[in-house]
Formats: structure tokens, C-alpha cells, sequence
């Protein structure tokens, strides 16, 4: 039985936690605060592959340079923080072209490809949480851009899942009542599923726990101690942790973790928000995403939520009203009513942002007991379950199934 430290308690290391003690390992999981909060809770929940297409692309750059420093844009960056952004940015750009879009696409697919039959079997595994598969709308601003859209995501097909339907204007009013009148209309991806973010990750801690793993609550790990190869032992606030194995699984917290073994992680923080209305007074029966101001609106069992954007302003929780405000007033243009609620919840989280889009899974360079699983960007939730069952192959030598150079920690060197 091999002891693995798990290093982060969000989505990720929750679910490589529950692959690894799937095959009676040992495991400690510590978190500096409490396993499961912050992004992999106040996420909009969605299991969406189609949509699941890296950010940077062609045109990004141009599309981008209109929003970056207007404080309600879709995309933020605070001035005060461009110039430690800077070498990020520089890498993100160079990802901006068509060829490498291809590419990122590919391995996205690649890694989504048996997601929802995961998600089924984590269900008849005994863990609960709330799931729903009713598909996902996206609506488009007019016949042109639906097309647009219907063209990239159709890429779909390659993995087995139906091409995105054309739905017109009065359709769309007829499967979402509440959504105003005069839009040019969308398109149904029929197989995408959505989870109620929080219901999962209290689901896989209750299974963690019932089933031996220890967990390490409010204690960060704040030291790393190396012999040559092999990492020996971590320094937490409440004393050291030895392992066979560490995994470091941080999210947007994972670069100065892995400085400490010298090794430089370009993963920065991209900040969203989701406002969380309970026993909405409207009711919607998909998921809806629009895309051209990046907000979505994902329904769940009793409430509704609400969310999107991504601010560049490094690691913090401070609350950018400005930015709360810009997600109320894209969604609001949408609809035939304001919504309202008995509470209101407006939280923030930080997604992992690589500069390619793409999660940085496998064994460290110059360790031999040391790996990563960061940088899931706006898909932690979608590739949790796919992250956590690679990484357990990974972690036992065995094949994981698919090629993993894409993610591979050293393509950024
Ligand atoms: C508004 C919004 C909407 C989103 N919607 C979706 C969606 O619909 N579908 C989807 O797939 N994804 C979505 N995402 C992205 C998804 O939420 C993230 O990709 C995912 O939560 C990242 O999980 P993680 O475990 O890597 O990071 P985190 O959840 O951030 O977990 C990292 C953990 O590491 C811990 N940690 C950090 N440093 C230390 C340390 N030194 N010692 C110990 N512990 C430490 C932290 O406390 C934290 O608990 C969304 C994100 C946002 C913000």
C-alpha cells in the first residue's frame, strides 16, 4: 500500500483522492483551508465537452484588446497587475493562432472523451450529489455568429456526441419562457449534462471520509523537504506529513508551491464570479451560455445561478462589484423579467489558468515520487473525474489510455 499526500482539497485533488484509495491505497489529503471551497464550489456546474475549447485562439487577441481594462468587461485585467501577468500573457499569446487551437481542441477532446459514463459510475459508486442531463443551450447574436459557432463546436462528433442543433427564435422561447422575446436563437447540445457544484464535492469528501482518508483541514502546507530525487516530507501548520508519494494539486495556488522544488509552474489566477439566487421567482430548464459577454445561467434543484467572466488580478477574493454588476446587466438583457430570489449569494474563485488552456497532469521533472495536477482553467469540474483516474494510472506506472504529452508538466519549458 503506497501513502500518497494529496496537496489541495478542491475538485482535483478530491477526485484523484477518490481514484487512489479506489485501489486501497493510502491517503492524506491537506487543504489550508476547507477541502472543496472556492471555484469548486461557486462554479455553474457544467459537464460540457462541445464547449470545453481552449481560450486562446485566432481573433482572440483582437476580441480581448476591446474589454482588458474595463472594469464590467468579460475579460479584466487590473493595471496594477500586468506587469507580473506579463511573461504569462507573452506565453498566451503565442498560443493564439489556429494550428495550436487544433491542437488544444484535440487534447480537450482527448481527455473528455468517456466523461459522462465517469460521472456514471461515480453515481453507482455510492456517491450523491445532484446531476441533470437535459442538455445546454448557446445562444448566438445573430444567424451569422450561430453559424459561426455551429462550425466550431460541431468538432464534437470526433468523440461520439451529436453536433449541435439549430434551435430558431420561437423554439427557443418555447423551451425557455423566460428568455426574452427578440433573440436570433441558438444551439441544443442535447448530451451535455450539469451537477450542482457543491452537492459534488461534499458527495466525494463524505465517500473520502467514510472510507478511510485522512483529511488535514485549515493546515497549509508551507515547506517542502527533497532528498536529491524524492520529496520526504511537507511542512503543514500542524507538523510534517511523510508520504511515498506527493501530489500537488493546488489549482491557481500551484506555482509557488512548485517553486519551491524549483520549478517554474506557469499557472496564474482568472477570477469569476457566480451569484446564486435561492427559489427563483423564474425558472429555466437548460443551462445557457452567451457566449459574446461570457455569462451563463445554469438552473439546479431550487435555485439559480448565474456567472462567468474572467478577471486577471492575481490571487485575491476581493469582491469587484463593478464585476458582479456587468454578469447581472449581460443576463438581465437576456431575459423578460428581473430575477429574484428569497437570498442572493455572490461568490468568487479562482480558476488555474495555463497559457495553452490545457491542465498540466503527470510526474515533475527531476523527482521521482512528485507529481501534478493543476491548471484546469474554466474544465476543473468536467476533467475532475478524467484528472483523478489518469493520475492514479500515472501514479502506478499503468497506461493511461490515452497520449498525455499535451499536458505534460514539461511543455512549457
Ligand atoms: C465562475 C466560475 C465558473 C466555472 N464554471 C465551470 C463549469 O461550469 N465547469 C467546469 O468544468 N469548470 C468550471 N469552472 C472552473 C472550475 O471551477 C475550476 O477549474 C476548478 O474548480 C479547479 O479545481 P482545483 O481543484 O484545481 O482548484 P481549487 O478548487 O482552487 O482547489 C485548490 C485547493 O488547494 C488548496 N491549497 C492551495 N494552496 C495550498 C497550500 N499551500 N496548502 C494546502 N492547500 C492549498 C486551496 O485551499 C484549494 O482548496 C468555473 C470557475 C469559475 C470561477
Amino acid at each position: 500500500m503506497a501513502k500518497l499526500a494529496i496537496i489541495g482539497g478542491g475538485i482535483i485533488g478530491l477526485a484523484c483522492a477518490y481514484y487512489w484509495r479506489k485501489q486501497n491505497h493510502e491517503v492524506v489529503l491537506i487543504d489550508k483551508g476547507n477541502p472543496g471551497e472556492g471555484p469548486s464550489r461557486c462554479n455553474m456546474g457544467w459537464v460540457s465537452p462541445t464547449l470545453s475549447g481552449p481560450l486562446p485562439g485566432p481573433g482572440m487577441i483582437r476580441t480581448s484588446m476591446k474589454w482588458l481594462f474595463k472594469k464590467d468587461s468579460p475579460l479584466y485585467i487590473k493595471p496594477r497587475a500586468v506587469p507580473f501577468l506579463a511573461p504569462w500573457l507573452i506565453q498566451f499569446m503565442r498560443y493564439c493562432n489556429e494550428q495550436k487551437y487544433q491542437l488544444a481542441c484535440d487534447a480537450g477532446f482527448d481527455i473528455s472523451k468517456d466523461m459522462f459514463q465517469l460521472f456514471d459510475e461515480l453515481v453507482d459508486d455510492g456517491v450523491e450529489f445532484e446531476m441533470h442531463r437535459k442538455g445546454l443551450l448557446v445562444l448566438g447574436s445573430d444567424e451569422s455568429d450561430l453559424q459561426h459557432k455551429f462550425d466550431d463546436l460541431k468538432q464534437v462528433e470526433r468523440i461520439g456526441l451529436p453536433r449541435p442543433e439549430f434551435v430558431t427564435g420561437a423554439e427557443l422561447l418555447k423551451m425557455e419562457p423566460h428568455l426574452n422575446a427578440n433573440l436570433a436563437g441558438a444551439l441544443f447540445l442535447p448530451k451535455e449534462r450539469h451537477v450542482r457544484p457543491e452537492s459534488m464535492v461534499d458527495g466525494l469528501i463524505d465517500w473520502l471520509q467514510v472510507n478511510g482518508v485522512e483529511m488535514k483541514t485549515n493546515d497549509a502546507v508551507t515547506d517542502i523537504v527533497h532528498n536529491h530525487a524524492r520529496v520526504e516530507r511537507v511542512r503543514c501548520n500542524s507538523g510534517w506529513v511523510e508520504a511515498d508519494m506527493f501530489l500537488f494539486a493546488a489549482g491557481a495556488w500551484s506555482s509557488p508551491l512548485m517553486k519551491k522544488l524549483n520549478y517554474s509552474l506557469p499557472i496564474i489566477a482568472g477570477k469569476g464570479y457566480s451569484i446564486t439566487y435561492q427559489s427563483p421567482n423564474v425558472e429555466f430548464n437548460h443551462p445557457i451560455y452567451f457566449a459574446k459577454d461570457k455569462t451563463a445561467i445554469t438552473p439546479f434543484d431550487g435555485a439559480l445561478r448565474i456567472g462567468g467572466t474572467m478577471e486577471l488580478s492575481g490571487i485575491n477574493d476581493e469582491l469587484m462589484l463593478d464585476r458582479v454588476n456587468g454578469i447581472k446587466s449581460s443576463v438581465a438583457k437576456l431575459l423578460s423579467k428581473e430575477i429574484v430570489g428569497s437570498g442572493e449569494m455572490i461568490l468568487s474563485g479562482m480558476r488555474p489558468m495555463t497559457p495553452d488552456s490545457l491542465p498540466v497532469l503527470g510526474g515533475l521533472p527531476n523527482f521521482n515520487n512528485v507529481f501534478v495536477a493543476a491548471g484546469h482553467g474554466g474544465n476543473g469540474l468536467l476533467m475532475s473525474l478524467s484528472t483523478g483516474r489518469i493520475l492514479s494510472d500515472l501514479m502506478s506506472g499503468r497506461d493511461p489510455g490515452l497520449d498525455v504529452t499535451p499536458f505534460s508538466p514539461l511543455r512549457f519549458k
